[in-house]
């Protein structure tokens, strides 16, 4: 293609250009109609009474036309001139010179100024060039911008993809500032070795490979790996958003793809990154009703792209999700994204190397114990974590401290775990004492188990997310693989706070319900996924729809297994109640002790709590 014409038919297509236009056709209309001039028709007889009444000022003969202008044309409402068509009429001129009428003939049809002809003109071309840009407008987004490059609303620069382009210098992240996440690394280094040294692997007629999926849960640094694989690469980095794509303007997701593809091998070697791309890559369901075609082109538009480049010109597209069953087997087809790379929540050491990373652009006091943080937070992903780091250098700066303590992560864990403190809810000091037994209820029954869990913390100041107080135990070492045994403690701890409500003050109250729901979340799990009851045996009556996400359970049970499982939960969950119970009772001393210590002081630590049931022992002993 001509580059030169192809420069010209973009400049014609700019939006620029069209506002311009318009503008010069407005101002060329006002300037051109004479204001106010309104002529109206009348009959020969009309204009004889307009005559006979004195009513005319002057008449012109234009062509067989008499232009009447009528007598000081007043502006109330009267047109500015008659107009009639002659009349043979002899006595018209005396009638006329009688009345004093000024009247006066003009050469036949005005001829146009040159200066018309040029303004006329030079409307014409205007309104061609708006017509056609129109069309132009119109046909791109009926056919969801399939036509040629910068089209249709292309030329608004709507289809230009708003894919952010970190340069060189300023993609800084680099793989050390990604803890943890070794496996995610080791297949990521590859791929910058790729883009740096691509004449390696295609001298000993290596594939490269296009793409690379990153999959894991929300927060657990998938965006920031793409930028650390930039940033050590040194290329560019074009990240796009897959919701963008479809959510911006209709009909042109498809033509953003193109330009976004066009854009990078202008860059390459670079690394496009698609984030959230089950938004544009979710399972065509082919059925024609899914009644997203903008979707469908736009996926569609990716596959084609990514086919159609070539990879030893530098260009590698990473793309993130956390729902990657709902990907389209296409995406995942070879030559596409052949490679997965898994990336998972921390374990306890990620989590300590993830607040140290982090901690490292910040002011920490001497001696602030990290593992103490990532000792309270199984199950946190690293933007939690951060999250943590950040809200201790807040509590510091509100107190007008220059570093964080111990107390501000102590407090940032809570806050970021279960909500922060709202102290400002008013609870009765009847309900508060409830709260305080539900709370050591569950401390102390996770206490006297075997292999317990240590106890970190207990309080009874009330969350922001609801929850009235709360037990927060620690996992020491974390395992993959959950026993029978460890999944009936979690039980027992669990429905330990209704016991002690029970126990203590003959009533129940709505506190558990939290509780009860995630002790029937284990106790529905360990039946139908986990095998671990008798009766059902080991079948899989429930399927993880989304482990990515909210690990949605999706029931496969006939409604008489489903009534046989609600029976068999119920039986484990009543034996861990009881259990729980007798604990309760054979401790019943403690307990008093130990919530009474709580109502008093709202909080109680796992050393505070491990001396103060020593003293007991000691008392009870003697
Ligand atoms: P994702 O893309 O997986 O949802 P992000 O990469 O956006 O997660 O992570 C959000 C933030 O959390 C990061 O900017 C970083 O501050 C922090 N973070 C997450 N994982 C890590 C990690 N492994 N190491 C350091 N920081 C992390
Ligand atoms: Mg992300
Ligand atoms: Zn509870």
């Amino acid at each position: 293609m001509n580059a030169a014409k192809d420069k010209f038919m973009r400049f014609l297509r700019s939006p620029w250009i069209f506002l311009v236009v318009l503008a010069l056709i407005l101002a060329l209309t006002t300037l051109f109609s004479s204001p106010g001039a309104r002529v109206e028709e009348i009959s020969y007889s009309e204009f004889l009474d307009m005559l006979d009444a004195g009513k005319v000022e002057s008449v012109q003969v234009v062509d067989n036309q008499l232009k009447i202008k009528p007598v000081g044309n007043p502006d109330g409402g009267l047109p500015t001139y008659y107009t009639t068509m002659t009349v043979s009429d002899e006595y018209l001129i005396d009638q006329m010179r009688a009345a004093g009428v000024e009247f006066s003939a003009s050469e036949p049809s005005q001829p146009l100024s040159i200066l018309d002809l040029l303004m006329s003109g030079v409307s014409l071309i205007m309104m061609g060039f708006m017509v056609y840009w129109i069309v132009m407008l119109v046909r791109s987004s009926r056919k969801g911008g399939k036509d040629g490059g910068g089209g249709g609303l292309g030329g608004f620069g709507f289809a230009k993809s708003n894919a952010k382009q970190y340069d060189v210098q300023k993609c800084e992240t680099r793989f050390h500032d990604v803890a943890g996440q070794d496996e995610a690394k080791e297949s990521l280094i590859e791929i910058v070795d790729i883009l740096k040294n691509p004449g390696r692997y295609t001298s000993v007629g290596a594939e490269i490979p296009k793409g690379a999926l990153l999959v894991g849960p929300p927060g657990t640094g998938k965006t920031l790996l793409a930028k650390a694989v930039a940033g050590e690469a040194g290329v560019p980095f074009f990240f796009v958003s897959g919701s963008a794509f479809v959510e911006m303007f209709v009909g042109t997701g498809a033509a953003r793809v193109r330009d976004l593809f066009k854009q990078a091998s202008q860059k390459a070697p670079c690394i496009i990154f698609i984030d959230e791309i089950d938004a544009i890559g979710k399972k065509r369901d082919g059925t024609g009703f899914s009644g997203n075609d903008e979707r469908e082109q736009t996926l569609n538009q990716l596959l084609a792209e990514m086919d159609g480049f070539d990879p030893e010109k530098g260009i590698m597209v990473l793309a993130a999700t956390n729902r990657p069953e709902i990907l389209d087997k296409a995406l995942l087809r070879p030559g596409r994204f052949d490679r997965r790379i898994p990336v998972e929540l921390p374990d306890m050491k990620g989590r300590q190397e993830i607040l140290q990373v982090h901690a490292r652009k910040k002011k920490m006091s001497p001696g602030v114990d990290l593992k103490r943080v990532a000792d309270a937070t199984p199950g946190a992903s690293g933007a939690e974590l951060a999250n943590i780091l950040n809200e201790a250098a807040l509590a510091a700066v509100r107190d007008h401290r220059d570093a964080i303590t111990q107390a501000d992560l102590d407090k940032a864990t809570e806050f970021v775990i279960a909500g922060s403190e709202k102290k400002s809810m008013v609870i009765s000091p009847e309900e508060k004492r409830i709260i305080a037994y539900h709370e050591i209820g569950h401390a102390l029954v996770a206490i006297k188990q075997k292999n317990a869990v240590p106890v970190r913390k207990i309080t009874i100041i009330p969350r922001t997310n609801g929850a009235l107080g709360f037990t927060m135990q620690a996992e020491e070492e974390e395992h993959v693989l959950q026993t029978r045994e460890d999944l009936t403690n979690r039980l027992e701890v669990l429905v330990a706070g209704r016991a002690a409500e029970e126990l203590m003050f003959a009533t129940c109250t709505s506190g558990a319900s939290n509780d009860i729901e995630r002790a029937t979340a284990i106790a529905r799990q360990m039946i139908t996924r986990f095998g671990m009851n008798d009766e059902i045996g080991l079948m899989a009556l429930d399927t993880v729809v989304n482990p990515y996400l909210d690990a949605e359970l999706r029931s496969n049970a006939s409604p008489e297994a489903a009534a046989k499982v609600e029976h068999e939960m119920k039986k484990l969950i009543n034996a861990a109640y009881d259990s729980a119970m007798r604990t309760l009772r054979e401790n019943a001393g403690m307990l008093n002790k130990l919530a009474e210590y709580l109502l008093l002081h709202e909080n109680i630590t796992g050393d505070e709590m491990k001396s103060l049931m020593d003293e007991e022992q000691l008392s009870a002993g003697a």
